[in-house]
């Protein structure tokens, strides 16, 4: 096995969080990881930088790819592939089963939209992998595991008889409201590419039902209606099936939540996809909604209205997480992505990795454009 046929670089989402999409030479094989795009701070929109395929890889273009294989449909994994898409001419676009439905559901509540196109046609064109199966593509054989980031969410395993790589897309190993957390497959793996959204510091943590109730009975105390405006669709679902256990456990009055238009595609894709269902009793769309009615709206928008429940989860995995993750899939070498590299001397997941096993695993962060080794030196 020679190193330089085992190779990755980050064309985006290496040493920054967003913008995810990575290659690997793998054998005789190419393929990429995601292709999304990254929000700037001034809210234009950056596209992965894919010149080293070319100049470094000698592809012709991105027809010459393997395979492109999703992780889940996230914006930040998937929002580059109208931009993409007609070079991807005869590349097998991969992804979970759930992907496609989720992916169409979030770029139909898009909130910006600038790469908006007809992405449910695009996505119509994936082929899904079910969890758990192997399929053999190429040179190269690809199993999806539950990643429990949102549903659909997957950790991608690729192997050969000389290398086995697992991708971590965005995870979560404990169970939210509407999906299950990660199953870890349960092999020694050469390269672990792993997010590290969290790698500095605390994550804000998971939906905690008493503080939501405690937040919703004093916003109730002033107002019949309020507000939660979340920033991405995908937390609509989340938030809609909290609240609803709070309401069924007691906790907090049987008020009526309702989901606006901005969110309600992506919830009703949550609800086939999840673990739960979501509209019903006390959960409704927007339209139901008349004057006078007591509860609480789910919005995309900032709303004008004073009373505002601001929720801050998490569905990435912590650094106890990945730790864990690190303990049962014994890789060699960890590469990580989708998040801050690490600056000498500071905590980071890197420095953890390090003093916790020394030689015996290589850890590394991985920035834009550069080059490195899938396997371990
Ligand atoms: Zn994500």
């Amino acid at each position: 096995m020679r190193q330089q046929d085992y190779r990755f670089i980050a064309l985006g989402g290496g040493n920054e969080t967003g913008g995810s999409c990575y290659a690997l030479k793998f054998g005789g094989s190419r393929i990429m990881l995601d292709t999304g795009m990254r929000y700037s701070p001034d809210h234009s929109v950056r596209v992965p930088d894919i010149t080293p395929l070319y100049t470094d890889w000698g592809l012709d273009g991105l027809w010459d790819l393997d395979a492109l294989i999703f992780s889940h449909a996230h914006l930040d994994h998937t929002g580059a592939l109208p931009v993409f898409m007609r070079s991807l001419h005869g590349v097998g676009i991969y992804s979970s089963e759930a992907t496609p439905d989720m992916l169409s559901a979030l770029y139909h509540d898009n909130f910006f939209s600038p790469l908006k196109r007809d992405i449910a046609s695009m996505s119509d064109t994936f082929i899904t992998l079910k969890y758990g199966e192997t399929h053999t593509l190429k040179d190269f054989a690809v199993t999806l595991y539950p990643a429990g980031h949102m549903p659909g969410a997957a950790m991608t395993l690729i192997e050969n008889e000389d290398c086995r790589v697992l991708y971590t897309g965005d995870f979560c190993t404990f169970e939210q409201y509407t999906v299950k957390g990660a199953e870890i497959p349960e092999v020694k793996i050469d390269a672990l590419i792993c997010e590290s959204t969290y790698g500095y510091g605390t994550p804000p943590g998971k939906l905690n039902l008493y503080y939501i109730a405690d937040r919703i009975n004093t916003l109730l105390a002033k107002g019949d209606v309020f507000t939660c405006t979340v920033r991405n669709s995908g937390k609509a679902a989340e938030i809609s099936a909290a609240v609803s256990e709070c309401i069924s456990r007691g906790m907090i009055p049987e008020i009526d939540i309702w989901v606006d238009a901005m969110c309600e595609k992506s919830c009703r894709a949550c609800e086939k996809w999840g673990t739960r269902k979501i509209f019903g009793e006390h959960v409704k769309p927007m339209e139901r909604y008349s004057h006078g009615m007591m509860g609480m709206i789910i919005t995309g928008r900032p709303s004008g209205r004073m009373y505002n429940l601001s929720l801050n989860m998490s569905n990435h995995a912590d650094s106890y997480e990945i730790m864990n993750l690190i303990k049962i899939t014994k890789p060699d070498r960890v590469i990580f992505v989708h998040g801050v590299p690490y600056e000498k001397g500071t905590h980071h997941i890197v420095n953890e990795v390090r003093e916790r096993y020394g030689e015996a695993v290589e850890a590394v962060h991985s920035v834009n454009s550069e080059e490195i080794n899938l396997l371990k030196e």
